[in-house]
């Protein structure tokens, strides 16, 4: 099993991909849109570039060709290369949006940062130390654990091929 030490970076075909990376807890670079740029990063920083471009893949050793289009079927992919997709736990998540690193908050300190509805409804809270996005265990992130658990299920059955 590879461990979540890895580091990623994602070309722009692999916005959705970038994002489930980052909430199992993977360092991942999105949004680069030159080839060199992608290159230069990787390199300097040790990062394994995602792309849908075969071009790109054939510039650099450290590249995993994604092969489908379908976001389930390149979760697929790395799990069968081994990369961890345990552990979908906000404490260990990144930020889906900017690549932060996410910690607890106490219920005080967000006050004034959420809806009044959800202060009330919910007690855990977390915030990106780096972007301040506040999140909390709602309908967004039980649809998350829902497609955490779909993409678990195609493992299994998978596994029993
Ligand atoms: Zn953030």
């Amino acid at each position: 099993m590879r461990g979540k030490n890895t580091k990623f970076i994602a070309d722009m075909m692999l916005g959705r991909l970038a994002r489930w990376l980052r909430l199992y807890g993977y360092d991942t670079i999105y949004g680069v849109e030159e080839d060199s740029e992608i290159l230069r990063i990787s390199r300097e920083e040790n990062r394994i570039i995602l792309t849908r471009d075969e071009d790109l893949a054939k510039r650099s050793k450290n590249t995993i060709l994604i092969r489908s289009n379908k976001f389930e079927e390149q979760v697929r992919q790395l799990m069968e290369l081994g990369f961890n997709f345990d552990d979908l736990f906000p404490e260990n998540a990144r930020c889906p949006k900017c690549n932060g690193l996410i910690r607890r908050i106490s219920k005080e300190e967000i006050k004034d940062r959420v809806p009044k509805g959800v202060y009330e409804d919910y007690d855990e809270f977390y915030v990106c130390v780096q972007c301040g996005q506040v999140y909390w265990p709602g309908r967004q992130w039980r649809e998350m654990v829902k497609i955490d658990r779909k993409l678990r299920n195609m493992r299994e059955s998978n596994e029993m091929e």
